[in-house]
C-alpha cells in the first residue's frame, strides 16, 4: 500500500505475515471486567488498547482485525467502563480499555477508571504493552499527559501509536511524528517508536499488526 509518509519501521515479509496470521484468526469477546477480582487467569500475554474517548479506538481495533464485532461490544452499554477482553490468536488477549477524558464524564466515572486501569496496570505481570493512541490533528492532551505518567510510574511499557493521518495535509505527517516522538523521548517506559495509522485509509496497519506479534509469546 502507498502511504504519504515513511513508516519509521520496515518490517520483513516474515514479521509482516506474522502479524497478518496474528490478527486473521480468532479474535472473540471473552469477557467484560469492571472489576480486578473478574480479571481472566494471566495465562496469556496480552496487549491492550487505550485512548481519548473519539480518539479511533474502536475503528482501529476494527482495521486491525478485519471485522466489526470487536468494538461494537465495547460500545455497548454498560461495557464502555469495563477492560474488554478478548482472545487474540491462540495466546494472547487483546484489551480494549475505557476511553478516557470524556469532557461531561461524570466525576465518579473519572475516578472508577483510575482505580480500575491504575490497579490493572500496576498489577497485571502478563501485559507486554499498552497502545495509547493519540489523535494526529490534537497531539497529546492533558488526559493523555495523566495517563502516561501513570504508565511510566508503573513501569508498564507503552507505545504511542497516531489516529487519522489521513486527516492531516501530507506535509503536516512527518513533524506530526517528529514532534510526537520527542513530545514522549525522555519518558522512561515510552517504546521509543510512534507508530503511524489511519484506520480508514488502512494505512499502518499491516506493520501495527506486525509490531504485537513480534511481543514475546504472541505472534
Ligand atoms: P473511539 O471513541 O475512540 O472508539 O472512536 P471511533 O473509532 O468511534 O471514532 C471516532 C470518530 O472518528 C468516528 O467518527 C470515526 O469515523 C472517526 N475516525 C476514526 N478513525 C478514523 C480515521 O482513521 N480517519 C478518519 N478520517 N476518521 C476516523
Amino acid at each position: 500500500m502507498t502511504t504519504p509518509f515513511a513508516h519509521p519501521i520496515e518490517y520483513d515479509a516474515p514479521s509482516l505475515e506474522r502479524g497478518r496470521l496474528l490478527f486473521a484468526g480468532r479474535c472473540d469477546f471473552l469477557l467484560g471486567v469492571a472489576r480486578l477480582d473478574q480479571l481472566p487467569a494471566a495465562d496469556r500475554v496480552e496487549v491492550a488498547f487505550a485512548g481519548r474517548s473519539n480518539v479511533g479506538k474502536s475503528s482501529l481495533v476494527n482495521a486491525l482485525t478485519g471485522r466489526r464485532t470487536l468494538a461494537k461490544t465495547s460500545n455497548t452499554p454498560g461495557r464502555t467502563q469495563q477492560l474488554n477482553f478478548f482472545a487474540l490468536g491462540e495466546r494472547g488477549y487483546l484489551v480494549d480499555m475505557p476511553g478516557y477524558g470524556y469532557a461531561e464524564a461524570p466525576k465518579e466515572h473519572v475516578a472508577a477508571w483510575n482505580r480500575l486501569v491504575e490497579d490493572y496496570l500496576k498489577g497485571r505481570s502478563t501485559l507486554a504493552r499498552v497502545l495509547v493512541l493519540i489523535d494526529s490533528r490534537h497531539g497529546l492532551k492533558a488526559a493523555d499527559t495523566t495517563v502516561l505518567d501513570l504508565l511510566d510510574k508503573a513501569a508498564v511499557g507503552y507505545q504511542i501509536v497516531l489516529t487519522k493521518l489521513d486527516k492531516l495535509k501530507p506535509s503536516q505527517i512527518a513533524p506530526c511524528l517528529k514532534a510526537t516522538r520527542l513530545a514522549v523521548a525522555r519518558r522512561p517506559a515510552a517504546h521509543p517508536v510512534v507508530m503511524p495509522t489511519s484506520a480508514e485509509k488502512g494505512w499502518g496497519i499491516p506493520e501495527l499488526r506486525a509490531e504485537v506479534a513480534s511481543l514475546p509469546g504472541m505472534g
